[in-house]
């Protein structure tokens, strides 16, 4: 099924995020762990790239296990460190595997080096992507702005850029504070950009997280949230708690402010994906207002 189509349906979604393994030895145990979150109902389910794109298989191996399990599975695909052969050959794998639905990313620079590459940005992607074939097309947005994007101002014009390019539906850098959403949102709209928008959230439920999730996302950490990290660091079962708790109110202000689309980051944990669901249960799938 077309994400773009659930995201219109009117109701309440809850999609979640898992990774695939590194190694090839290690498809059995994140396939089983995919259909053990996609027990858990959601609208549909992301499968991320690996960080160089040199594992595609394994990105398609796991998506096969998700809609095995009966969930819509979305395959991420980056392009940075990539040929147009080598895209096209990842495509047509996923077209013949069943797979519509891409998530269309530029990937992260290489640290060293240049390898051959034909693409600078998503934008180029989403562009060759609708050139191979009839894929519902996402992309990437950063509520706090891109960290190389010079301003959040330059990050929208270029994200407007990206959707005039054939994006589908965004989903969104993981944020903790919800106003900066809502700010995102508001200038999004004023932008131009009208496509849903999935509104990624993750769930913090080990303290050693904080620094490499600030690290890596550039996002900023709520003195609310670093005072449960402070406090429950050295308690496992009290973090996990704080932070299922956290994620959980979060999630209820979105949709009590008409957010209809949550993305869960789920770290391939499939106990606090289904605590958060398990919260939810009297909201998710209800009609939005
Ligand atoms: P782009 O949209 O190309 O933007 C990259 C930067 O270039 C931004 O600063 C933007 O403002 C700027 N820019 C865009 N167009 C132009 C232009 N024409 N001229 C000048 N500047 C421009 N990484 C993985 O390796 N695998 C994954 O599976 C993965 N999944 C992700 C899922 C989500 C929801 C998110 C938010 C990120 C994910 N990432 C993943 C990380 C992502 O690859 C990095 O954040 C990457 O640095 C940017 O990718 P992008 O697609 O947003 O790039």
């Amino acid at each position: 099924m077309r994400i773009d189509g659930i995201l219109r349906d009117g109701r309440i979604h809850l999609s979640c995020e898992v990774f695939p393994p590194k190694k090839f030895d290690g498809i059995a145990q994140a396939s089983a762990v995919a259909q053990e979150i996609a027990g858990l109902s959601p609208a549909f389910m992301s499968v991320t790239y690996g960080a160089a794109g040199k594992t595609p298989g394994h990105t398609l191996a796991i998506a096969r296990a998700v809609a095995e399990a009966g969930v819509t599975p979305l395959c991420h695909l980056t392009c940075v460190q990539s040929t147009k052969e080598h895209v096209r050959t990842v495509l047509s794998e996923m077209q013949r595997a069943g797979m519509e639905n891409v998530l269309a990313l530029r990937g992260d620079l290489p640290r060293e080096g240049e390898p051959e590459h034909d693409f600078t940005y998503a934008a180029e992607l989403i562009e060759f992507i609708h050139a191979q074939g009839n894929f519902c097309v996402g992309a990437a947005c950063y509520p706090e702005g891109h960290p190389e994007s010079g301003g959040k101002r330059q990050d929208m014009d270029y994200l407007k850029r990206k959707v005039d390019a054939g994006v589908d539906f965004l989903t969104t850098q993981m944020f903790f504070d919800n106003g900066i959403l809502y700010n995102f949102l508001y200038r999004a709209l004023r932008a131009g950009i009208n496509v849903p928008v999935c509104a990624g959230i993750m769930p913090i439920c080990d303290a050693r997280q904080v620094d490499r999730v600030v690290k890596l996302s550039g996002s900023i950490m709520p003195p609310r949230f670093a005072a449960i990290a402070d406090r429950f660091a050295d308690d496992p079962e009290a973090m996990a708690q704080a932070g299922i708790a956290f994620a959980t109110e979060q999630i209820i202000d979105l949709i009590a402010n008409g957010v209809t689309n949550i993305h869960l980051y789920t770290m391939n944990k499939p106990s606090i994906t289904r605590a958060i669901v398990g919260n939810l249960s009297g909201i998710l799938g209800k009609p939005a207002v």
